[in-house]
């Protein structure tokens, strides 16, 4: 599956031995030497002495550099021999600036000229990243750009997180933006709706996330970018060039300053909004095997392989990468610092992060910390298939605690709010399944240790995984699988719309009020439909395009999200920093009644202003009446409806809650 981004299959379980690789070529990388990219000089760079090429292939037998005019079909203008220098690489000078001009690499190996290839460290190209680009990258700098800084973070928890495709944002005729399915969609302020909705950048400043997370934006394969009128969609989980904005999402890809010059455009219109940029990076495997990048340029050594050979496939779509090799490492290192350095990104989510070995993880931690603090770094703590890294070195949920500055999704809160993953009809605690409380509480204290919580009892890992909830990323739903709206249709077969949309509140309520930091995925929010598909990676526009009049249609929800964001922002106590805080202040009630969890947040926890914070939820179909104690409660969510500004007072005394939904009340 050349084109997967599925990730469907949820391996966290520990399985058996995996495969051993084979001895003699893991000797044989071994002792290869390495170069590290921490100067940025690897492949190519220009200065005033000219153009300067260097390659990174210890076994080439030849190489050249290829020289064009054009970024495709066109014969080289130059070709330059290279010649054998330190660390592994092969390096080759032009006297001239070669602004303008396209280059490849290709090399000999075994006797035989292989392919020509941009090579791994490319960081403009021309249509379809067929050839790399020497571009003055200052000249694609947005006005403004050297004052240009994403939102202050202090700490994880405080992130709101909202996933998005660039096509869904945009694509809809609703959206009323101009450049659709475009990096510039979001530069594009006071967009609307026919009946004057806002959408694009206004919306997701009218909803208080503070983080956009864009699925993946550097150059992958499944679009071509020669064909934009066909407009073909893919999530994009199929990498090509790493270092490198993805053409398709550009207004011209043959230009390889636009698709540089108008990402950046876009990251500053977001940052000037408050809004800081994620970015989906999938350097687990790469789109194509022995013709990639990186087997065009050091054939073999990037990968994983079984003991006979074949690329071993822990992703699912064919290969995966060798995180633990000192070169793929410093590949991974450096290309996270370079989009941060020169894009201002601030966050990384991880694809299958463990496909990843831990150390690499650490590393990429920390160097992108020393660059900046408030970068945000998370993953997917599983892989997709066996892998020949043994499990104690996977950069797994389960080993997360190992992992200081980096989170992990908890399949664990959204599996028991909403179901399964992969079994659409099954329910979870906020549509009525019970024997999913203790789950639930688990998810409550970012799975860290709590004197009142049973992890025996957790649907998916049986052990207080997260040494603190800065490690954990809670969700109902995201690009994967069945979106929250569908899932809830199949689930809740004879249900009314409102219905379910009661339990949409009520299971982003649960997210929203957990410790950890909450995500959403786009369009949840005005209850977006993806038609009953679970897995729309290549699935058309009419699938994934977010229909934005569903927004005045879904007001009320919209508001809902809204107010449940501002509730999130103005109470420190839901946004706990430490696991001893948690264990501290928050006490669960023994109510040992289905489908109800009831617990209070103490001691004006983590600053808040209030003393108490009572959260109950009632997933089952019945209501459920308990006794607060007497005091001056101002009720904040109450039967679907919340304000974080408070609905009512409330004196103490005896208090319903009515089925599938929250009471939030504090004092
Ligand atoms: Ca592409």
């Amino acid at each position: 599956m050349a084109f997967c981004g599925l990730n469907l299959l949820n391996l966290s379980a520990v399985s058996a031995a995996p495969a051993a690789p084979n001895a003699t070529d893991e000797a044989r990388y071994a002792a290869m030497p390495t170069y590290s990219n921490k100067n940025n000089d690897l492949e190519m760079t220009v200065d005033n002495n000219g153009t300067h090429f260097r390659l990174w292939s210890p076994e080439a037998e030849n190489a050249q550099v290829l020289i064009y005019t054009s970024d495709r079909n066109s014969a080289p203008v130059d070709t330059i021999d290279m010649v054998r220098s330190s660390g592994g690489t092969l390096t080759a000078d032009s006297p001239k600036q070669l602004y303008g001009h396209f280059y490849t690499f290709r090399i000999k190996h075994n006797g035989k000229w292989l392919a020509e290839t941009p090579g791994v460290w490319a960081k403009a190209t021309g249509t379809n990243g067929e050839r790399a680009a020497i571009i003055d990258f200052r000249l694609t700098d947005p006005i403004g750009w050297n004052d240009d800084k994403g939102p202050k973070l202090e700490n994880y928890t405080d992130a709101v997180v909202y996933e998005m495709h660039h096509r869904d944002m945009s694509m809809h005729p609703s959206s009323g933006i101009v450049h659709k399915g475009k990096f510039l969609a979001l530069t594009e302020h006071g967009t609307t709706t026919e009946s004057g909705t806002s959408t694009g950048i206004d919306h997701l400043k009218e909803l208080g996330i503070t983080h956009v997370h864009i699925l993946p934006s550097f150059d992958y394969n499944s679009v071509d970018e020669s064909n934009l009128p066909a407009n073909k969609y893919n999530w994009g989980y199929d990498p090509v060039n790493y270092n490198t904005p993805e053409g398709s999402y550009s207004t011209d890809p043959a230009n390889p300053m636009a698709r540089v010059a108008e990402m950046k455009r876009m990251i500053k219109a977001l940052h000037d909004a408050g809004i800081g940029v994620i970015m989906d990076v999938v350097y687990n495997h790469t789109a194509t095997n022995d013709d990639s990048n990186f087997s065009l340029t050091a054939p073999g050594y990037y990968y994983r392989h079984r003991a006979d050979r074949s690329y071993s496939d822990a992703s699912a779509c064919g290969n995966e990468t060798a995180s633990e090799r000192e070169q793929m490492r410093d590949f991974i290192v450096n290309s996270v610092k370079y989009w941060a350095n020169e894009y201002h990104i601030d966050g990384f989510r991880f694809d299958l992060m463990a496909i990843h070995d831990i150390e690499t993880m650490n590393i990429v931690a920390e160097e992108l910390h020393k660059i900046n603090p408030n970068i945000i770094i998370y993953g997917e703590g599983w892989t997709a298939g066996d892998s020949p890294l043994p499990v104690g070195q996977r950069a797994l949920k389960e080993n997360v605690a190992k992992m200081d500055g980096i989170a992990v999704f908890s399949d664990d809160i959204r599996d028991a709010v909403k179901g399964h993953f992969s079994d659409a009809a099954d329910r979870g605690f906020a549509t009525g399944k019970p024997g999913l409380e203790e789950t639930i509480k688990i998810g409550i204290v970012a799975s860290t240790a709590h004197p009142q919580v049973d992890y025996s009892k957790g649907n998916n890992s049986k052990f207080a995984y997260a040494s603190s909830p800065e490690q954990i990323i809670n969700y109902v739903s995201c690009h994967d699988d069945l979106c929250l709206t569908d899932k809830l249709a199949a689930s809740m077969p004879n249900s009314t719309e409102a219905e379910r949309i009661r339990a949409a509140k009520l299971a982003q309520t649960i997210v929203f009020t957990s410790q950890g930091t909450p995500f959403i995925t786009a369009g949840e929010e005005v209850f977006r439909s993806k038609q009953g598909v679970h897995n729309s990676y290549c699935s058309p526009d009419s699938i994934n395009a977010i229909d934005w009049t569903l927004k005045s249609k879904n007001a009320e929800l919209f508001d809902y999200y809204r107010n449940l964001i501002a509730l999130r922002k103005s109470h420190p106590a839901f946004r706990m920093t430490s696991a001893e805080d948690i264990a501290k202040n928050i006490r669960f009630d023994n109510t040992n009644i289905q489908n109800v969890v009831s617990y209070s947040i103490l001691n004006n926890a983590n600053g808040d202003s209030s003393k108490e914070i009572k959260v109950i939820f009632n997933g089952g179909d019945k209501p459920y009446t308990t006794r607060l104690k007497k005091g001056n409660w101002k009720i904040l969510a109450e039967d679907g409806n919340i304000d974080p500004e408070g609905l009512r007072d409330f004196n103490g005394g005896s208090i319903s809650i009515p089925p599938c939904s929250a009471l939030i009340l504090t004092r």
